[in-house]
């Protein structure tokens, strides 16, 4: 078997760099979903985490182990979601510049949540491309080039993803023994980390992977053995609208996770109505991916203790309203080139 990317000792020691400084999330249950499910629930509440992700764990942990000249330097990340608002947060907190690329037409409130991290911090800004016209690997390529910048990506890195596996070891922890866990899977950072930390801790752990349907890139690479490119997900999980997993990532998915199965939009948009009604939560349609496999039926645990991560809550409230009433949705699809909102208005009759 190939040497996996990180081990144990790295999400022990992501841990122990994240001690103190990322929040440690309430695991809650809920007699309802129980009940409904057949099994017992433990839920993950990492929409409570610091920036309102888990991406938080992952960027304070890899901006930690730069070294001095690196940090004087700086960093650099791509992002139009969490990723963003956690290397901006994570910097912040280690006094070291910060440019985030980030298109034009980001969510208006991630753009805001990113520029207020930021704000008074030395060499720090964040700068707009427009994702039809310009090339963002060419405009990260010539900044960090200039400035001598480190490139922090949002999932194919060690430490990210040792970072992120800190939410497993912290939910097994505080919920004792699991038979399952349930991860969702964008480019396989948490899913990772998580898996690595889980099966170490229990060898009989089964680890399981959700994507969205129309972005079911992981599911089909694990059947074909190796990574395959899919084109941008049609889906309202904007946070797992990733081609492909990462050279780093899909062998430790392919060594240690049990399976990856798919859930609709229309199954997250029920279950972000559960998760609002029973647990009282606010979580995005990507962080309620896992907890839709579970509640919905796709997998079917009963009689076990299974772990859910809930992997996020930063949801615009309009939209997060139309869920609820059920007037967003699938039938109102996000359009991956322009804000979520803006889709939503400009489909309504
Ligand atoms: C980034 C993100 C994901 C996907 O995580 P990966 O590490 O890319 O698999 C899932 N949920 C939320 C809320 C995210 O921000």
């Amino acid at each position: 078997m190939p040497q996996l990317a990180i081990s144990f000792a790295d999400v022990l020691a992501a841990a122990d760099r994240l001690h103190g400084v990322a929040r440690r999330t309430p695991v809650l249950t809920c007699d309802a979903l129980d009940e409904r499910t057949g099994a017992q629930v433990f839920f993950k509440a990492e929409n409570l985490q610091r920036v309102g992700a888990f991406k938080f764990r992952g960027a304070y942990n890899a901006l930690s182990r730069l070294t001095p000249q690196q940090r004087e330097h700086g960093v650099i990340a791509f992002s139009s979601g969490n990723h963003a608002q956690a290397v901006a947060l994570a910097a912040r907190l280690l006094n070291m510049p910060a440019v985030l690329v980030m298109p034009h037409d980001a969510p208006a409130i991630k753009l805001a949540a990113t520029r207020e991290h930021l704000r008074g911090l030395r060499g720090s800004e964040i700068v707009l491309y427009d994702r039809y016209t310009e090339d963002r690997a060419a405009i990260g390529a010539r900044l960090a080039a200039e400035r001598g910048l480190t490139s922090i990506p949002p999932f194919d890195h060690p430490d990210v993803m040792a970072g992120q596996g800190t939410a497993a070891l912290e939910m097994i922890e505080q919920a004792g023994p699991l038979d399952a866990l349930l991860v969702c899977v964008g480019g396989g950072g948490l899913i990772s980390g998580c898996a690595v930390a889980a099966t170490h801790l229990l060898p009989e752990i089964a680890v399981h992977g959700v994507e969205p349907e129309a972005g079911n890139d992981t599911q089909r690479s694990l059947k074909a053995g190796h990574i395959v490119q899919i084109g941008v997900p049609q889906t309202i999980a904007d946070g797992a609208q990733t081609t492909s997993s990462g050279l780093l990532t899909f062998p430790v998915i392919q060594a240690l996770v049990r399976s990856v199965v798919t859930v609709t939009d229309a199954q997250l948009v029920r279950t972000m109505q559960h998760l609002a009604q029973h647990l009282k939560l606010v979580v995005e349609p990507t962080g309620c991916l896992a907890a839709a496999a579970l509640l919905e039926g796709v997998l079917d645990l009963r009689g076990q203790r299974v772990g859910v991560i809930l992997s996020g809550g930063n949801v615009d409230l309009i939209q997060y309203s139309q869920f609820l009433s059920g007037t967003g949705g699938s039938a109102t699809l996000p359009d991956p080139h322009g804000g979520a909102l803006g889709a939503l208005i400009k489909d309504a009759p």
